[in-house]
């Protein structure tokens, strides 16, 4: 269900009445900008003004909808869907004329043309997965689809990361198939910059493919296709399950499918948000981490973790301030000791990375490392 902006007229003005500011307090964004009109309250004040007719859209309005990663974690302190709103926003202004930011505005023509919104020709999608032998998805073959994402897929760096979760599920014997280059775009992006109908006919195209493929389970690689998959699902009433990487790998160490070493190494695990708070998936990479290193929390981890900046267009459209989250988190990693810090997320690798002096490191792609077996790669992704 993807509700419009004035379809939450009831909670803008709850907020409205309640004004309590608790929503303040672990917002990246305004911790970072001190500006009211950036934080939750400050937003919902000015998407009920427009509703009502108070307001007119101004430069600043369209600034305040932007700005913002969509990391869910002012939900985490209130009992509205701020996430939504936010969403709901963008696509309000959308809707009434407003240019989608620059920065954003080439990602549906990119998913038109191109299945991703990063301009890749369809033969780069499946290039990662050269030489390992992944059946493609037919009707009645594997009902078990590993789902790539077009970022890690279409973006050489990341590829690794792809890699090393289809070996580890070679390894452990898993059954599975992908759709090579005829992997959709989940349209994550085109939800979060308030794309809204282009997203939701996307979504039900996804959803018809996956069915007449025979599909039961996606095998997400990426969070942002993780939530965004659920969702498509969800809408749709379709009885296919989806999962991230992370849970079906630690299912195979507990079963002993995948026999793992340990390192003295003290390492610390970033929630990326859409895996974490907003998909509710905390414990199995805590438990990857702990299985191959010494494990260390960061103080905000969890519900309370931190974004790392990279959200919702925000790094597009908004880089100085991007980079500034980037910053903030690398620096709380720093003071846990750790050498490195572990995520699960291209995006959240990507961002972290801009920030000199400690290593980041793919969840999968140490996990494989450790696997009897697979030879070390000492350091070959460090980000300094
Ligand atoms: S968004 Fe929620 S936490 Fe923030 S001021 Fe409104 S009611 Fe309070
Ligand atoms: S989603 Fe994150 S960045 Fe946006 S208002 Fe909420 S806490 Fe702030």
């Amino acid at each position: 269900m993807t509700n419009s902006l004035e379809e939450f007229k009831d909670e803008l003005e709850t907020c409205f009445g309640t004004s309590c500011g608790f929503c303040e307090r672990g917002c990246p964004v305004y911790q970072s900008a001190k500006v009211k009109t950036l934080c939750m309250k400050g937003r919902n004040r000015t998407m009920l003004g427009l509703i009502q007719g108070k307001f007119e859209i101004t430069p600043a309005v369209v600034q305040a909808a932007f700005e913002c990663t969509l990391c869910g974690n002012c939900d985490r302190w209130c009992a509205l869907k701020n996430t939504e709103h936010t969403r709901a926003f963008r696509e309000y202004l959308l809707k009434h004329g407003v240019e989608p930011m620059k920065e954003h505005s080439s990602i549906l023509a990119s998913i038109k043309s191109y299945g991703n919104p990063w301009f890749q020709p369809r033969s780069a999608r499946n290039r990662w997965a050269k030489g390992l032998n992944i059946p493609k998805a037919a009707p009645g073959k594997q009902e078990v689809l590993f789902f790539a994402g077009c970022t890690s897929a279409v973006t050489k760096q990341l590829n690794r990361s792809l890699v090393a979760s289809a070996r580890l599920l070679q390894k452990a014997g898993v059954s599975f198939a992908t759709m090579g280059q005829d992997e959709p775009c989940c349209g994550s992006t085109l939800l979060r910059v308030g794309q809204t109908d282009a997203y939701r006919e996307l979504s039900a195209s996804n959803v018809e493919r996956f069915k007449e493929l025979g599909i039961r389970k996606i095998v997400t690689a990426c969070p942002g296709c993780y939530t965004t998959l659920k969702k498509s699902m969800e809408d749709a009433g379709a009885k296919i399950e989806v999962t991230h990487i992370s849970q079906e790998i630690t299912q195979l160490v507990k079963d002993g499918r995948l026999k793992v070493n340990k390192s003295t190494e003290r390492m610390t695990y970033h929630d990326p948000c859409h895996l974490g708070r907003l998909g509710g998936v905390f414990e199995e990479p805590r438990e990857i981490v702990g299985a191959v290193a010494k494990f260390v929390e960061m103080p905000n981890n969890r519900y309370e973790s931190r974004c790392c900046g990279a959200g919702a267009g925000l790094q597009s459209a908004f880089p100085k301030l991007s980079k500034d989250l980037a910053a903030k988190r690398v620096a709380e990693a720093r003071l846990t000791g750790a050498t490195t810090i572990v995520t699960s997320c291209p995006f959240c690798e990507t961002q972290l990375r801009t920030v000199p002096g400690m290593r980041v490191v793919d969840l999968m792609e140490l996990l494989l490392d450790s696997v009897e077996g697979e030879p070390r790669n000492n350091g070959s992704r460090s980000s300094s």
